[in-house]
């Protein structure tokens, strides 16, 4: 069993600052846990500007702050274990882990950074099949930004929040057209800033106060039905894609046996888009320096405990 003062599970930057936290306040033996092959999480598929605005004072791309951060973790004595995927966190806090390093490990304290996931299209209240060319933003995101896919031509976007209009924007540069974005509330769900830059500056037409009701299409997705909520209008809107942007949801799952009846024992922390999802990088890294400070102490307490 690798037994550690404070872990760290998730790799994305409130994870790095975390542990980063936990080491300057005094834990010994800190380790971050990645299941992915490199740090930094989603900043690894966000080539738009708009990262780290409060540290800088200027934008970088997410990947070029991924880079910053993976940084700072080289120049600490954070164990990094990459590949690494925790597959379950006991009511004692020993975890299993899986991938490039397998076995059990147990910290003084744990953090849980593991970000968030998008709501799918299956859970969505759309009538029709799921044929192919339905993808959640975030997954587009990874197919044109890091692997070089290509996922459509005519492009409808369902939800205005700040990664719908990000994706939106990206799938202009790469030629696509984006038909509209939808967004059921009568104002955009995402900051100004990005519906300027991303919808306005691009032409991109937000349709607010309307949503899709039925897809439409057999193999391949060849429209939406789509509805004016108030007036009760309905038209079809020809599509080849359809981009699910419809929000983010903590990702808590592994934690599920640790709390039992719900409650978080005194040993866990959670931290970042896990504990609530955080619209900029720089309030989920406060967040998580706060929380990695927490779990030092803690750690260091139950070490006192036990001497
Ligand atoms: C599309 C998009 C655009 C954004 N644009 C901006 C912007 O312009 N400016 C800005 O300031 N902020 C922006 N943000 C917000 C910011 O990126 C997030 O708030 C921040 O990335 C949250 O960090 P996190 O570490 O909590 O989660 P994540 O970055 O998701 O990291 C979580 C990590 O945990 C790992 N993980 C999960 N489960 C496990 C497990 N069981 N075992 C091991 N590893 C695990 C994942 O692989 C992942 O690497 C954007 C977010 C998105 C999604």
């Amino acid at each position: 069993m690798y037994e550690c003062d404070v872990v760290v599970i998730g790799g994305g930057p409130a994870g790095i600052a975390a542990a980063l936290s936990a080491e300057a306040c005094g834990a010994k033996k800190t380790a971050l846990i990645e299941r992915g092959g490199k740090l930094g999480g989603i900043l690894n598929q966000c080539l738009h500007s708009g990262f780290g605005i409060g540290r800088f004072g200027s934008e970088l791309r997410g990947t070029e702050y991924a880079e910053f951060l993976r940084g700072k973790i080289a120049g600490s004595k954070v164990e990094v274990f990459l590949d690494t995927a925790v597959i379950r966190l006991g009511s004692d806090g020993t975890m299993l882990l899986s991938g490039a390093y397998n076995g059990k490990m147990k910290a003084g304290a744990t953090v849980l950074a593991s970000g968030c996931r998008e709501t799918p299209a299956g859970a969505l209240p759309i009538a029709g099949s799921r044929p192919a060319g339905i993808f959640t933003a975030g997954a587009v995101q990874k197919f044109i930004n890091v692997l070089g896919y290509d996922i459509g031509e005519r492009i409808l976007v369902l939800g205005s929040g700040d990664v719908g209009m990000i994706v939106a924007e990206r799938l202009v540069q790469l030629g696509k057209e984006v038909i509209a974005v939808i967004e059921q509330n009568n104002r955009c769900g995402g900051l100004e800033r990005n519906r300027l830059r991303c919808l306005q500056a691009n032409d991109i037409p937000l349709l607010t106060g309307c949503t899709i009701t039925r897809i439409l299409g057999e193999g391949r997705i060849s429209g939406a039905e789509a509805v004016e909520i108030k007036s009760g209008r309905e038209w079809v809107i020809p599509c080849d894609t359809l981009v699910i942007s419809v929000g983010l949801v903590p990702e808590r799952e592994l934690a599920e046996e640790a709390c039992e009846g719900g409650v978080i024992p005194p040993w866990l922390f959670i931290c970042g888009n896990a504990e609530h999802v955080h619209q900029i990088v720089d309030s989920a890294e406060a967040q998580a320096e706060e929380i990695g400070r927490k779990a030092a102490a803690y750690a260091a307490a139950e070490h006192r405990k036990r001497c």
